[in-house]
C-alpha cells in the first residue's frame, strides 16, 4: 500500500480566507490554523494536511516579487517533506503569482496548485469550498507515489489549468478564469478527468532550483488607435527599463508610422529588450503575415507568440534577473521555458 499523500496548504490571503461575521455581515480574516476544524470535510479526503500562512495575509492586488519569492522559498523549504503543494491566492493577480512561480521554480517535479475563490469560505453559496478540496485532490493525485501533477497549476471552478496559460477575465462570474491558448490539464465532474497528454513532463532527477531574482525594471505599453508620440516616446526611450511588452492588435500588428518604427528601432539598438504579445485573448503573434508586423521583425523585436501578457511579464523579470547575455536574450525568451507558449 503506498502511503497517504502529505500535503501542505500555503495561505497567501484574499477572500477564500475571509468568514463573514454572522451576527454583523462585515467579512474578517479566517484564522487559517483553524481551517480543519472548520471545514470537517477536509477529514473525508484521503491525505494528511498540514498548513501554514503568511503572517499579515495580503489582498493579492498588493501581491509583489517577494511575496513570489516567499512563496516559492516556503515550497523549496518544504519540498521534500510534502508531496504537493496548494497556495490560496486572491483571484486578481492568481495568474500573475502562477507565472511567477512557474519560472521561480525550476525542475518542478511535484503539484504546485493555485486556487481561491470569489465568494469567501464562510459564505453560505460559497465556491471556495469546492476549490478548495478538489484542488487539494488534484494536488494528492499520484501513480504508486509518484504525482501525477507536476507543475503549476490553477484550479478555479471545476478546472484545472496550466497556470502559466491563465488571465482572470471574470471579476464576478465563478468561472473567473480561462486558458485560450492551452486546453485544460484536467477537469473535476463526478470524476476528476485528467488530460494526460497536456501535462507537463519534468526533466527527470533533477533538482529543485530556486529562481527568485526577479528585475522588476519593465514596462507595458498597450497600442491603441490614437496613442500619441510623446507617450511612446516618454515609454520607449526611458532608461528606467529594460525590458518592455507591447500590446499589439491581432496576430502582432502595430502602426507602421515611421515615428514610432524609429522610437522602436533606437530602444533596442540602445539594449532595451522589447517583446511582442498580442491583446487578443486568445491566439498568438506572427510578425510577418501582415505588412504592419513585418518592421517589427526586422527590427529584432521579440515574438511572445501566444504567451499572456501575465506570463511575459513574469518571464521578462524572471530572465532579467538571470542577467541573461545580450546576445541570447531573445532567443531565450522564444523559447518555452516552463510551457508557457506553444
Ligand atoms: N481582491 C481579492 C484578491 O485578489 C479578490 C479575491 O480574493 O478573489 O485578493
Amino acid at each position: 500500500m503506498t502511503k497517504q499523500p502529505h500535503i501542505l496548504l500555503i495561505y497567501t490571503g484574499g477572500t477564500i480566507g475571509m468568514i463573514k461575521d454572522v451576527y454583523t455581515g462585515s467579512l474578517k480574516a479566517f484564522d487559517f490554523d483553524s481551517l480543519l476544524i472548520k471545514i470537517p470535510e477536509l477529514h473525508l479526503l484521503d491525505c494528511s494536511i498540514e498548513t501554514i500562512s503568511f503572517e499579515e495575509p495580503i489582498d493579492s492586488s498588493n501581491m509583489q516579487p517577494k511575496y513570489w519569492a516567499d512563496i516559492a522559498i516556503i515550497i523549496g523549504e518544504n519540498y521534500l517533506k510534502f508531496d504537493g503543494f496548494v497556495v490560496l491566492h486572491g483571484s486578481d493577480t492568481m495568474s500573475y503569482t502562477a507565472s511567477a512561480l512557474s519560472f521561480m521554480l525550476e525542475n518542478l517535479a511535484k503539484p504546485v496548485i493555485l486556487t481561491g475563490s470569489q465568494l469567501p469560505i464562510g459564505d453560505l453559496r460559497t465556491d471556495a469550498k469546492e476549490n478548495l478540496i478538489t484542488s487539494i485532490q488534484m494536488a494528492s493525485l499520484n501513480i504508486e507515489g509518484l504525482p501525477v501533477i507536476r507543475e503549476v497549476g490553477l484550479y478555479f471552478e471545476y478546472k484545472l489549468y496550466r497556470g502559466n496559460r491563465t488571465t482572470k477575465l471574470n471579476a464576478e462570474h465563478f468561472e473567473a478564469f480561462e486558458s485560450f491558448n492551452y486546453p485544460n490539464l484536467a477537469e473535476s465532474g463526478v470524476h476528476l478527468n485528467v488530460n494526460l497528454e497536456s501535462l507537463w513532463k519534468p526533466k527527470a532527477n533533477k533538482e529543485l532550483i530556486l529562481r527568485t531574482a526577479m528585475d522588476t525594471n519593465i514596462g507595458v505599453l498597450k497600442l491603441f488607435p490614437g496613442i500619441s508620440r510623446p507617450i511612446c516616446e516618454a515609454v520607449l526611450t526611458s532608461n528606467l527599463i529594460k525590458g518592455l511588452i507591447i500590446e499589439t492588435y491581432g496576430a502582432g500588428n502595430a502602426t507602421t508610422e515611421p515615428w514610432f518604427l524609429e522610437l522602436i528601432e533606437n530602444a533596442i539598438r540602445k539594449g532595451l529588450h522589447v517583446v511582442n504579445v498580442t491583446q487578443c485573448a486568445g491566439g498568438s503573434v506572427n510578425m510577418g503575415q501582415y505588412e504592419t508586423s513585418s518592421q517589427l521583425r526586422l527590427l529584432g523585436v521579440i515574438s511572445g507568440r501566444d504567451i499572456t501578457t501575465e506570463a511575459a511579464i513574469a518571464k521578462l523579470m524572471y530572465l532579467l534577473g538571470e542577467n541573461i547575455e545580450q546576445k541570447d536574450f531573445k532567443t531565450i525568451f522564444e523559447t518555452s521555458l516552463r510551457g508557457e507558449m506553444s
